[in-house]
């Protein structure tokens, strides 16, 4: 049986304090579960904290971004192989914010991946589409698109995780309806089976909280969550992680 993933997307927020206190809190409360997966993705400049923190916990982490180069004049860049010697486990690629605010492009998520798989760590790319892409009937054609450049270059014999994130649900408060996700969800199941011969892990992103997650959780072909704001607060994590 596949596990459920929760991954906490935690973007620009707690110093490596806060991220301290978050941890012991978490730890106190939490019980592995069989099927289930726990993934958070804090700030690099947590990342050390995490791996003292969770030496000896099943809780995985990994970065939000890289670069697709291991090292060089690459001024600011953070590479896989430096998430790797911290105990990072899984790199984010093209989170809507990345490639809205920082201009990520198709080709380099599908550089990322590629970085990342030969690095030994597993990429989580996230696809969506705004809401004039959904407003026009263009959500699969963009979503098709993104796959289709952004896994360009992966290696399908390796960990591989795919999210599909309505880029009008993340950190709105709107969530996509059931039917929305399931119609996505099934596309790009359908998708990677028929192009690639390969069943990948499909989370759901957008406005995921501990009163909406079972509900999503029952929707055909979700096989995990990647939370943003609900990720922040311990309780909230527990509640949608089901501990
Ligand atoms: C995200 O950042 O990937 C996200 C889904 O955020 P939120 O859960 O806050 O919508």
């Amino acid at each position: 049986m596949k596990k459920f993933i929760v991954a906490g997307n935690w973007k620009m927020n707690k110093t490596s304090q806060e991220a301290d206190a978050f941890l012991k809190s978490l730890l106190e409360k939490l019980k592995p579960k069989a099927a289930r997966e726990l993934l958070l993705f804090p700030s690099f400049l947590s990342l050390p904290t995490f791996q003292s923190a969770l030496a000896k916990s099943f809780v995985q982490y990994g970065g939000q971004n890289c670069y697709f180069a291991n090292m060089g004049a690459f001024t600011g860049e953070v590479s896989p192989t430096m998430l790797k010697a911290v105990g990072a486990t899984h790199c984010l690629v093209g989170h809507s914010e990345r490639r809205t605010l920082f201009g990520e492009t198709n080709l380099d998520t599908a550089k990322k991946i590629q970085a990342l798989q030969e690095t030994g760590l597993t990429p989580v790319l996230c696809v969506g589409e705004t809401e004039s892409e959904r407003t026009n009937n263009t959500t699969l054609a963009v979503i098709e698109k993104q796959l289709i450049e952004g896994l360009s270059q992966s290696d399908f014999s390796k960990p591989l995780i795919l999210a599909y994130e309505p880029v009008w649900a993340i950190g709105t408060g709107k969530v996509a309806t059931a039917e929305n996700i399931r119609e996505v969800h099934a596309f790009i199941h359908q998708f990677c089976e028929q192009k690639y011969k390969i069943q990948l892990p499909i989370l759901y992103g957008g406005s995921v909280n501990a009163k909406n997650c079972r509900e999503l959780e029952a929707v055909e072909y979700v096989n995990g969550f990647l939370i943003g704001g609900a990720s922040l607060d311990p309780e909230s994590l527990l509640t949608i992680y089901g501990g």
